[in-house]
Protein backbone atom coordinates (compact mmCIF):
# COMPACT_ATOMS: atom_id res chain seq x y z
CA UNK A 1 0.00 0.00 0.00
CA UNK A 2 1.87 3.05 -1.19
CA UNK A 3 1.05 6.18 0.51
CA UNK A 4 -0.80 7.72 -1.93
CA UNK A 5 -3.66 5.67 -4.38
CA UNK A 6 -6.19 8.03 -4.20
CA UNK A 7 -7.78 7.25 -1.26
CA UNK A 8 -7.20 7.98 2.39
CA UNK A 9 -3.68 7.65 3.86
CA UNK A 10 -3.20 5.19 5.70
CA UNK A 11 -1.42 5.56 9.33
CA UNK A 12 -1.99 3.73 12.46
CA UNK A 13 -1.35 4.36 15.62
CA UNK A 14 2.84 4.30 17.05
CA UNK A 15 3.43 4.97 13.07
CA UNK A 16 6.59 7.37 13.31
CA UNK A 17 6.28 9.73 9.99
CA UNK A 18 8.74 12.80 8.94
CA UNK A 19 6.83 15.79 7.34
CA UNK A 20 8.26 18.17 4.57
CA UNK A 21 8.20 21.30 7.23
CA UNK A 22 10.11 21.29 10.67
CA UNK A 23 8.00 21.94 13.59
CA UNK A 24 9.16 25.34 15.05
CA UNK A 25 11.57 22.98 17.62
CA UNK A 26 13.59 22.00 14.49
CA UNK A 27 12.40 18.48 14.62
CA UNK A 28 10.73 16.52 11.50
CA UNK A 29 9.74 13.78 13.30
CA UNK A 30 6.13 12.68 15.08
CA UNK A 31 4.47 9.75 16.62
CA UNK A 32 0.94 9.11 15.73
CA UNK A 33 -0.91 8.91 19.02
CA UNK A 34 -4.67 9.68 17.95
CA UNK A 35 -6.45 8.48 14.89
CA UNK A 36 -10.11 9.53 13.62
CA UNK A 37 -10.97 12.57 11.27
CA UNK A 38 -8.11 14.35 12.54
CA UNK A 39 -5.02 12.73 13.04
CA UNK A 40 -3.17 13.14 16.40
CA UNK A 41 0.75 13.76 16.31
CA UNK A 42 3.18 13.96 19.23
CA UNK A 43 6.50 16.09 18.10
CA UNK A 44 9.85 14.22 18.85
CA UNK A 45 11.53 17.24 19.19
CA UNK A 46 9.23 19.35 21.75
CA UNK A 47 6.98 16.47 22.69
CA UNK A 48 4.14 18.80 21.73
CA UNK A 49 0.81 17.17 20.65
CA UNK A 50 -1.02 18.85 17.50
CA UNK A 51 -4.20 17.47 15.76
CA UNK A 52 -3.90 17.78 11.69
CA UNK A 53 -7.24 16.50 9.46
CA UNK A 54 -6.25 13.58 7.72
CA UNK A 55 -5.95 15.46 4.35
CA UNK A 56 -3.34 18.19 5.51
CA UNK A 57 -1.34 15.34 7.47
CA UNK A 58 -1.25 13.31 4.03
CA UNK A 59 -0.05 16.62 2.14
CA UNK A 60 2.49 17.28 4.71
CA UNK A 61 3.97 13.46 4.90
CA UNK A 62 7.58 13.14 3.18
CA UNK A 63 8.23 9.00 4.72
CA UNK A 64 6.95 6.85 7.17
CA UNK A 65 10.12 6.28 9.50
CA UNK A 66 8.59 3.31 11.50
CA UNK A 67 5.10 1.70 11.16
CA UNK A 68 3.28 0.88 14.48
CA UNK A 69 2.25 -2.95 15.34
CA UNK A 70 -1.13 -1.75 13.96
CA UNK A 71 0.43 -1.59 10.59
CA UNK A 72 1.89 -5.13 11.02
CA UNK A 73 -1.99 -6.55 11.58
CA UNK A 74 -3.28 -5.10 9.11
CA UNK A 75 -0.43 -6.40 6.38
CA UNK A 76 -0.76 -9.81 7.47
CA UNK A 77 -4.67 -9.68 7.02
CA UNK A 78 -4.15 -8.18 3.28
CA UNK A 79 -1.44 -10.00 1.94
CA UNK A 80 -3.15 -11.53 -0.67
CA UNK A 81 -1.82 -8.70 -3.14
CA UNK A 82 0.55 -7.20 -1.81
CA UNK A 83 3.15 -6.43 -4.27
CA UNK A 84 2.81 -2.28 -4.16
CA UNK A 85 3.93 -3.01 -0.50
CA UNK A 86 7.09 -4.10 -1.34
CA UNK A 87 7.64 -0.43 -2.73
CA UNK A 88 7.32 1.55 0.68
CA UNK A 89 10.97 2.03 0.84
CA UNK A 90 11.04 3.66 -1.93
CA UNK A 91 8.49 6.32 -0.86
CA UNK A 92 11.01 9.29 -0.27
CA UNK A 93 12.35 8.83 -3.34
CA UNK A 94 8.98 9.31 -5.16
CA UNK A 95 8.31 12.36 -3.25
CA UNK A 96 11.47 14.13 -4.08
CA UNK A 97 10.94 13.38 -7.56
CA UNK A 98 7.45 14.67 -7.33
CA UNK A 99 9.08 17.55 -5.24
ZN1 LIG B 1 8.41 20.26 18.25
Amino acid sequence: MSIRRGGPLEVYLEDVVRLRKPHPCGSFDWTVVRLGADIGLRCHGCSRKVLLPRRELERRLKLFVSRGPDFETGRESDSTDDGSREMSGSIDAANVLRS
